[in-house]
C-alpha cells in the first residue's frame, strides 16, 4: 500500500527506515571487517533502519599507488559473503568499475581537507592515495545513501580524511569509529597479512611491539625513538612511526589526545597501525 506521510517526524522515519548503515570495504574480509559488520547491524536495528547494514565491497583502482599492488590485491567474494552473513549484514552491494565510474562521465574528486595533504603520512608515501579515497567515499555514499557508515581506526588518517570530507562537502553521513582488530599475539588484522611470508609474519610483530612500547615515554620525541629502536631490533626501517595530534595529524600538543602512528615495508607488503598515545 502506498503510505501516505503527513508530518514531518512520519516522512523522516519513513526515509529513515529505507535507509541502511553501511560498511564500506575493498572485500578480503576477515574479523576485523566482522566486528564493523556487526556493529553496523546494531546501529541500525537500534536506529529503526529496516534496511540494516549493507556491506560494499569494491576494489577502487583510484585509490593504488601501483598497478602491482592493484593486480594482486585479494579477491575472495565467496568467502566474504559468508562472513556478511554471519555477522548480520543485510546484504553486500558489489558493483562492476563500470557502475562506480560510468565510461565517459567523470566522476569528481571532492577539494582534499588538509588532513590529507599535510600530515607527512600516508599522503607522502602514496600519493594520489587519499584522492581515490575521497573520490570514491563521495561516489559511494551517493550511489548508496547510508544514514551512517562505519570506519576502522586501523586506517586512522583515512577515518580523519574522510570525517573532514563528509563535514567539508555536507554529505549528511555519520561516520563511526570501530576500533582495530587484533590477531592473539597483537599484529593488526588486515587483508594483506596473507601475503608475509612465516619470518616476516614474525618480525611484523615489532610494529605493535613498538606502539605498545612507545606508551611507557611521556615525551614525543622518547616515544618517537623507541618505536624505531624496537622496529630496528626486528630489522624494519619504517616508512614513519611518529607521534601526532590524534585529529589533525599534526604536531601533538599538550593537553589533547595524541595518537603513534607506523607504516613499514615488512619484506614485500606494506604494513600500517597506530595506536593511542601516551
Ligand atoms: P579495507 O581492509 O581496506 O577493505 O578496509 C575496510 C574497512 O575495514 C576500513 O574502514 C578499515 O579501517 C577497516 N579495517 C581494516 N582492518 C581492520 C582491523 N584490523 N580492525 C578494524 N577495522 C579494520
Amino acid at each position: 500500500m502506498l503510505p501516505i506521510l503527513r508530518t514531518i517526524a512520519e516522512f523522516e522515519a519513513w526515509r529513515a527506515a529505507r535507509s541502511s548503515v553501511l560498511v564500506p570495504t575493498m572485500g578480503a574480509l576477515h574479523a576485523g571487517h566482522a566486528a564493523l559488520i556487526r556493529r553496523a547491524a546494531r546501529e541500525a536495528r537500534q536506529r529503526g533502519l529496516h534496511a540494516g547494514c549493507l556491506v560494499w565491497i569494491f576494489v577502487n583502482p583510484t585509490q593504488f599507488n601501483s598497478p602491482g599492488d592493484l593486480a594482486r590485491y585479494p579477491r575472495t567474494l565467496d568467502q566474504d559473503a559468508r562472513l556478511c552473513r554471519e555477522a548480520g549484514a543485510s546484504a553486500i552491494f558489489a558493483p562492476s568499475a563500470d557502475l562506480v565510474y560510468p565510461p565517459g562521465t567523470t566522476i569528481p574528486t571532492p577539494p582534499l581537507p588538509g588532513v590529507a595533504t599535510q600530515p607527512r603520512l600516508e599522503d607522502a608515501f602514496r600519493p594520489g592515495h587519499f584522492a581515490g579515497v575521497c573520490q570514491v567515499v563521495k561516489r559511494m555514499f551517493d550511489l548508496c545513501r547510508p544514514q551512517a557508515a562505519i570506519f576502522g581506526e586501523k586506517d586512522w588518517q583515512q577515518l580523519a580524511v574522510v570525517l573532514a570530507m563528509v563535514r567539508q562537502e555536507r554529505l549528511g553521513v555519520e561516520i563511526i569509529p570501530e576500533p582495530t582488530v587484533r590477531e592473539a599475539d597483537g599484529l593488526a588484522m588486515s587483508s594483506r597479512n596473507v601475503f608475509l611470508n612465516a619470518a616476516d609474519r614474525a618480525r611484523a610483530l615489532a610494529i605493535s611491539r613498538a606502539l605498545g612500547s612507545a606508551s611507557a615515554l611521556t615525551t614525543a620525541p622518547a616515544a618517537e625513538a623507541r618505536m624505531r629502536e624496537v622496529l630496528a631490533s626486528a630489522a624494519i626501517t619504517p616508512e614513519y612511526a611518529v607521534v601526532r595530534d590524534a585529529g589533525t595529524l599534526g604536531q601533538p600538543i599538550d593537553g589533547r589526545p595524541a595518537r603513534a602512528l607506523i607504516a613499514a615495508m615488512v619484506g614485500s607488503t606494506r604494513l600500517i597501525d597506530n595506536a593511542a598515545w601516551p
